[in-house]
Formats: structure tokens, sequence, C-alpha cells
């Protein structure tokens, strides 16, 4: 699963659009965000196998990042930064600590078993990657279907769908790229990649909330200035 996690990032945001885009975005690859890091820092851990159907890595030792208890605590972290720092609503909160958690069930649905459940060693996974056509079909339906309702929300809220558009256009085709290339040498240089094209759709986020509208002026105070008379 690669930009199919971004998904659930259109998703969110067309349901609960007072986060910024990029907090979804980058909440729906945080746990590879941590991954790729933790990867070129050499304490998780991952080898290529190319001779594997839909997917050529082998994720022997990600339990920081990609266990179930993990990913719990990465998501209730994203909440309370979000609320907490950012001084989101505690529903907009809440939903990206849900992006960020939806990582590991779409994991769970396309990786072989490798990923920890906090209950021993036993590892789960139902292994889409192993049929690499109906699992592709999966990512870009997905990205299809959540475009298209983020699309529709930001018409429906009076405003332009193309950067939806663009966005939904360099994921297809940050998907094609990731498909066709085979994975470069070292798992450093691999982990390096990925969190280059992370943190850059981030960014391409971060351009699209700059278009957003300016917000109504508080109405919450109408008592009288400081300094004005009061008859
Ligand atoms: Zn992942």
């Amino acid at each position: 699963m690669f930009v199919g996690h971004y998904a659930a990032a259109l998703a969110a945001k067309s349901v609960e659009p007072r986060a910024p885009l990029w907090a979804y975005v980058g909440a729906a690859q945080l746990l590879d965000i941590g991954w790729t890091s933790l990867v070129m820092a050499n304490v998780e851990h991952v080898s290529f196998d190319t001779t594997l159907p839909g997917s050529p890595l082998v994720l022997y030792d990600m339990p920081w990042t990609h266990s179930l208890p993990a990913a719990v605590v990465w998501s209730v972290a994203a909440l309370l930064v979000m609320r907490w720092a950012l001084k989101l609503p505690w529903g907009a909160a809440v939903m990206v600590g849900l992006t960020v958690f939806s990582h590991w069930l779409l994991d769970y649905l396309v990786h072989r078993p490798d990923l920890l459940t906090g209950l021993g060693p036993v590892k789960v996974g139902l292994g889409w990657w192993n049929y690499p056509v109906p699992e592709q079909a999966l990512e870009m339906g997905l990205i299809a279907i959540t475009g298209a309702m983020w699309a529709g929300a930001r018409t429906a809220a009076g405003r332009n769908a193309w950067p939806a558009v663009v966005f939904i256009a360099i994921l297809v085709a940050v998907q094609i790229i990731g498909t066709v290339t085979a994975p470069a040498g070292s798992a450093f240089a691999f982990a390096r990649t990925g969190l280059i094209v992370y943190v850059a759709l981030t960014l391409i986020a971060v351009v699209i909330d700059l278009g957003k509208p300016k917000a109504a002026p508080p109405v919450a105070w109408s008592g009288p200035a400081e300094g004005e008379q009061v008859a």
C-alpha cells in the first residue's frame, strides 16, 4: 500500500474539513514517515526480494512503527499534537488520529504477515500484495472514490475543485512511478526516497491549504472595545 493510504486523508478532509489538508496527508503516512526515518537510523530493518509478487519488501523488523500497539500510540500522539499544538477542534483532532490509525488497517490488508499485534511473536497481514492486479485496483479505486468525495465537498462548499484534481493526478503519477521503479540498492537509499516523497506530498498539501478562503471574523465578543465609552 502506497498512495492508497492517501485515500484516508481525502476521505477525512471531505467529512471533517476543519483540519488542514497537510495534517491529514502527513497523518495518512505518519507510520511510514517514522518507518523510513527509523530504517535510515538502522533501528528498524527491511530487505528486498524481487521474486515476491506485488511488493519486493521483506518487512521483518518494524516494531516501533507498524506493530498494533505502536500504531495506537502514534495515533493518540498525533491527536494530542493536533489538539494542543494546533488548537484544532476535538472532532478534527480525533479525525487526524483516526487517519494515522487507518495506515495500520490498510497495511493489514495488503502486507504479508509482518505486523506485530502486541500478542507475542504473532504477525498478521492478509497479503493482498500477493495479488498485484487487484491490489493496485484497490489503491486506485480508493483514491478515485475518496478523491471524488473531496472534490465534491469542495464544490458543495463553493470552492474550486482543481486542487483536488491536481493532487489526485500527482498521487496517480507517484503510484505509477513507484510501481515501475525497482527499489534502490540499499535499504537506506530506499527509505530516503520514500521519506522525500512523503514530505514532498505533505508540502504540496501545505500549498493547497494556502488557497483556503479567509475565515469569517470572530463574533464572540460584542462588548465595548478597550477605551471605548459606555453610554
Ligand atoms: Zn506502512
